[in-house]
C-alpha cells in the first residue's frame, strides 16, 4: 500500500478527531485590568499581596490573564467564570505541574481591585487579546494510540505497522521511508492557543487532578517565544490545564526536549 492511499484511507479517523482551537489576536499593551492579556499587570483584590514564588519568593510575572467571560461564544462557561490568571516563576523555570512555583487560579473581578503602578513589578511587554481565529486542531501523535491510530515501529527492522480499526485499517509492514509518518496524518498545531490539542515533545503530559485524579485538560498553550519573550527550558511548550469536575483546579506544566 502506498503511503499516499494509507493517509487518505486515515482521513476519516483525522476528521473524527477534530477540534477547534483559537489563536489570540493581539495589540501592543496593556489594554486594563480585567481584559484577557499576556503579561501586563493583573487584577489583585484590594490589599492582596502580589503574588510571589512558593519557593523562592520572588515575585512572579503574569503570564497570561484570561477573561473568561469574553471568551468565544462556544467556550463560555467551558472554564469557568471571571478571570483565569497565570503567574510563573522565570528564576525557577520548574518544568513540573502542581507546583508552587507557578499560581494558576480563577479570580472574580472586583469592582475595588488595585490599580498597580507597573514599574515595581515583573512584566515582559503586555500584549491585550482583542479577538480570535478559529482554527481546525487535532492530536499530535503521541496522543494518536489511545485515540485509536497504531504505528508498530520496529526499529531493527526499520519497518513499520499502520493500524486504525475505525477504518477498518491493517497494513503488512512496510518500509519506514515508503511508510507516511505519524505526523502527516494528524498533529497539533504550534504556538500559542486556546483549547483544542496540546502539542506535546516527549509524550502525554496530561497532569491528574490531586482531589480525583481525573485527566487535566487543556485549557490554553503557551509556546517558547511567541506571544511572550521567553523561552520554557530548552524551547519547550508549555500548557495550561484544568480539572473538567473542579474547575478551580489549575496548573501549568511544560514539555521540552
Ligand atoms: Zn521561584
Ligand atoms: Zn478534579
Amino acid at each position: 500500500m502506498e503511503a499516499k492511499e494509507i493517509l487518505d484511507r486515515l482521513a476519516l479517523w483525522r476528521d473524527a478527531q477534530k477540534r477547534s482551537t483559537w489563536k489570540p489576536i493581539v495589540e501592543e499593551g496593556d489594554g486594563g485590568a480585567d481584559t484577557s492579556k499576556f503579561s501586563g499587570i493583573p487584577s489583585l483584590a484590594e490589599n492582596e499581596p502580589y503574588p510571589r514564588c512558593g519557593t523562592c519568593q520572588a515575585l512572579m510575572p503574569l503570564f497570561l490573564q484570561l477573561n473568561l467571560n469574553q471568551l468565544p461564544e462556544e467556550l463560555l462557561g467551558r472554564f469557568g467564570s471571571g478571570l483565569l490568571q497565570m503567574f510563573y516563576c522565570t528564576d525557577c523555570d520548574s518544568y513540573l505541574p502542581l507546583e508552587n512555583t507557578k499560581l494558576v487560579r480563577l479570580v472574580q473581578p472586583l469592582a475595588g481591585s488595585q490599580s498597580l503602578q507597573g514599574e515595581n513589578y515583573p512584566s515582559f511587554p503586555a500584549k491585550t487579546i482583542v479577538g480570535w481565529t478559529q482554527l481546525d486542531d487535532y492530536p499530535s501523535p503521541e496522543e494518536h494510540n489511545e485515540l485509536g491510530l497504531i504505528f508498530d515501529y520496529d526499529f531493527s527492522a526499520n519497518t513499520v505497522r499502520i493500524e486504525c480499526p475505525l477504518v477498518g485499517l491493517v497494513t503488512e509492514d512496510l518500509a519506514m521511508d515508503s511508510a507516511p509518518e505519524a505526523e502527516e496524518v494528524a498533529t497539533a498545531l504550534p504556538g500559542d492557543k486556546l483549547a483544542g490539542y496540546p502539542g506535546w515533545i516527549q509524550g502525554i503530559e496530561y497532569p491528574e487532578c490531586p482531589q480525583c485524579n481525573r485527566r487535566m485538560e487543556l485549557v490554553f498553550q503557551i509556546d517558547s517565544e511567541d506571544n511572550l519573550p521567553y523561552m520554557f527550558g530548552d524551547v519547550g511548550c508549555g500548557h495550561i490545564t484544568q480539572c473538567p469536575e473542579h474547575k478551580e483546579i489549575l496548573t501549568f506544566g511544560r514539555a521540552c526536549s
